[in-house]
């Protein structure tokens, strides 16, 4: 088996470990195991990092969209050639099954390709004017110095979407990635560094998360800021960047509705919706959360949905024949159980799983729960995990209305044979994404993002640059 990734900072170009930083580890969640120490940035590493980053930007904000374009396909290009030895160390710190690993590896690929073109076509206009004397003209000119924060639950695409944005728009960009699961951050920052990007465009940081992103905001050299995460640390992170007037993507927390009505083709919805519930051990922000199924679909949807579940393989994600690996730390243990325990105290009915495996690593099984309040914390609060309410609605306005009624708006399932209903569901839903009797979003050349308490902004499709360009009126006579 490979070596387990080298961790260290890389700022201005240079990989940096040891020389007295503070270290934590970083733990194997199906064993336990410490994989490895990751440093954490001192204040002087930071200030490095800004000032390079700033540095960097003077540069590479007038580079031609060709050469941006050109080490974005290297990238591409690297990341699959490696994808196999980056998977494997994404599942040791993270947990996740190989094939999903690899395949979230793979995938990036594709989303650096996507930058690599779209970097090519940033164009401006020409506004007729008034007097034929005068020249108007709109540009799109890179922001600056961004700052980024990404969370452990798809280290390597949290981080490439953002990366490839700013690095594609002529920024420069300081990342904080997830010390619970770094490995796939530093493999970027490597592929990279071979890439030939010049140094100090990419800066790969570690620490205390609170710390960095407060020094880094605060920082009149960073201009743009961006963040993957949970809704209440996106809020603060949004309104510590406002009141330094900062521009801002936020991709937060969701609580997905999935809506089953009866003329769906129940046990291939129930089937499928099984199977991506179980993705990334349902650690996935637009995981399908909350499932209303209509009153005749109801029985058999449930039977067959918790017949596949429990034929889930759980285990070691190394492991050939696992399915589902573990949660990603020993807190999300915790936290699962706690939305059980509530639930068990609300009356619920616990139709499969519900408690930890116990034994090593921080396991927790595919768990469904019926007869639970709409009030309940698992119905109103983000779970991510493993975890399913199945209830019961009778009208498409009611079940809208019971969709609508959260402060997310991240993503939707609708599951429908009538044309009629999918238009309803889609015109009337509140969220960034519907997927209708499939699942599509995430792709590199669609928009990814959230409405109401979900987010800020779009990554991927047309609008992924709109984040990292400012506008500039030019007129001239
Ligand atoms: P958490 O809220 O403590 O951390 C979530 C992520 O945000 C981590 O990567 C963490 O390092 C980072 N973070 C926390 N405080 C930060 C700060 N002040 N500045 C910068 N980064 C900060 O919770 P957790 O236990 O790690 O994860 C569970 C929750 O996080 C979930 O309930 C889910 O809502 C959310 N989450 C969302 C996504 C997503 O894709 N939107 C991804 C991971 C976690």
């Amino acid at each position: 088996m490979s070596q387990y990734e080298a961790l260290s900072l890389y700022i201005d170009g240079e990989f940096l470990s040891g020389d007295g930083r503070a270290t934590q580890d970083v733990v194997n969640p199906a064993t336990g195991e410490v994989l490895a120490q990751l440093p954490h940035a001192s204040e002087a590493d930071l200030d490095r990092a800004l000032k390079a980053a700033d540095r960097a930007f003077q540069t590479w904000k007038h580079s031609s969209p060709m050469d941006r374009s050109a080490i974005l396909r290297k990238a591409a290009e690297l990341a699959r050639e490696r994808a196999q030895d980056i998977g494997l160390n994404l599942t040791r710190d993270q947990g996740k099954p190989l094939a999903e690993a690899v395949g979230e590896i793979i995938s990036c690929a594709d989303h650096c390709d996507w930058h690599a073109e779209e970097c090519r076509r940033i164009y401006g206009r020409i506004v007729p004017p008034r007097n034929p004397a005068v020249r108007q003209l709109v540009v799109r000119e890179p922001i600056g110095v961004c700052a980024a924060f990404t969370p452990w639950n798809f280290p390597f695409n949290q981080a490439i979407r953002k990366i490839s944005a700013a690095i594609g728009a002529g920024c420069t960009i300081i990342l904080k990635g997830p010390e619970d699961a770094p490995s796939a951050v530093m493999a970027i920052a490597r592929i990279f560094h071979d890439a030939g990007l010049p140094k100090g465009i990419l800066n790969i940081v570690w620490g205390d998360p609170p710390k960095v992103s407060d020094y880094l905001i605060r920082s009149p050299i960073v201009r743009k800021v961006s963040f993957t995460g949970s809704v209440p640390v996106g809020k603060q992170l949004a309104a510590l960047a406002g009141a330094h007037m900062k521009r801002i993507t936020m991709e937060l927390g969701g609580h997905s509705p999935v809506l089953v009505f009866d003329d769906a083709d129940i046990p291939k919805a129930a089937k499928m919706l099984a199977k991506f519930k179980i993705r990334n051990a349902g650690q996935v922000c637009i995981s399908p959360t909350r499932f209303y199924v209509q009153e005749k679909a109801y029985d058999q949807f449930l039977s067959v949905f918790v017949e596949t579940l429990k034929g889930v393989k759980v285990g070691d994600g190394t492991a050939k024949d696992t399915e589902m690996g573990p949660l990603a730390h020993e807190r999300r243990v915790g936290a699962i159980s706690s939305f059980v325990e509530d639930a068990r105290k609300g009356g619920a009915t616990i139709e499969l799983g519900g408690d930890p495996l116990g034994g090593q690593g921080y396991f927790f099984p595919p768990t469904v729960v019926t007869n639970i309040s709409d009030e309940s914390r698992l119905m109103t609060e983000e779970p991510f995990g493993p975890i399913a309410p199945v209830v019961r609605f009778s009208d498409t306005d009611e079940v809208i209305k019971r969709a609508n009624s959260l402060p997310f708006g991240l993503s939707s399932y609708v599951f429908t044979t009538s044309l009629q209903t999918a238009t309803k569901a889609s015109n009337e839903i509140e969220a960034g994404m519907v997927n209708i009797n499939h699942f599509g979003v995430a792709l590199p050349e669609t928009p990814f993002g959230g409405v109401k308490d979900s987010g800020i902004g779009s990554e991927g499709g047309t609008e992924t640059f709109d984040g990292y360009l400012v506008t500039k009126f030019i007129t001239q006579v």
